[in-house]
């Protein structure tokens, strides 16, 4: 399995052509994120969305295996339950259009949510955030086009006085659905944002 062993703490680009050691890092940070980082604080992922990730996800998603949600969600548990810090206060799987969810008949970002928010004792806050337009599939984009395309997509609703949060989603790619989202709920006062999902793609 093309398990995530050495990434990038804030984006979880692939670094694992980087020794570490020498550059004495404890949170490694690539050079696109030095540039620019991303919106949220930090994302953590389980694998890299290389083979038999995609066919597994697809096993998911069009297949309906939820059993498949509960495994990954156990594992994202581990890994990010190793990190060594103060958990979030709460989950929020990334919310599908209620048409895109309907055809479906479930979210699997929500299905991994709940075996981590099993796992670890989370609460998840399940309809705070709402996808407002339904937007083309990300993965039929190019990079600039996917940014465009979720721009607005979402709307979210008052957070109460929560201060650190971490979005679920199940396999992050160029990060603008994330970033997006992360734009919205620090509007709503969030002022600590991590990504945590099972695959993040490798190249990007
Ligand atoms: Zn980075």
């Amino acid at each position: 399995m093309p398990w995530v062993r050495q990434s990038c703490f804030r984006c979880g680009r692939n670094l694992e052509h980087l020794d570490l050691e020498y550059y004495q890092e404890t949170l490694p940070l690539c050079g696109n994120c030095l540039n620019s980082a991303p919106q949220y604080h930090s994302l953590a992922s389980v694998f890299y969305y290389q083979y038999p990730l995609p066919k597994l996800i697809h096993k998911l998603k069009f297949g309906r295996k939820l059993y498949l949600a509960k495994s990954f969600g156990y594992l994202l548990s581990k890994r990010v339950g190793d990190q060594n810090k103060p958990l979030p206060e709460a989950l929020i799987p990334m919310p599908l259009h209620y048409t895109r969810q309907r055809n479906r008949g479930f979210n699997q970002s929500m299905e991994i949510a709940r075996s981590v928010s099993q796992s670890l004792g989370i609460p998840i806050l399940s309809s705070v955030c709402q996808r407002v337009r339904a937007t083309q599939a990300q993965s039929t984009l190019k990079a600039k086009d996917r940014q465009k395309n979720v721009k607005n997509a979402f709307s979210v609703d008052h957070l109460n006085g929560l201060h650190h949060i971490a979005i679920i989603d199940d396999v992050v790619t160029t990060g603008s659905t994330v970033d997006e989202l992360s734009k919205r709920l620090y509007q709503q006062g969030v002022k600590i944002i991590e990504v945590w999902c099972i695959c993040r793609a490798s190249l990007t």
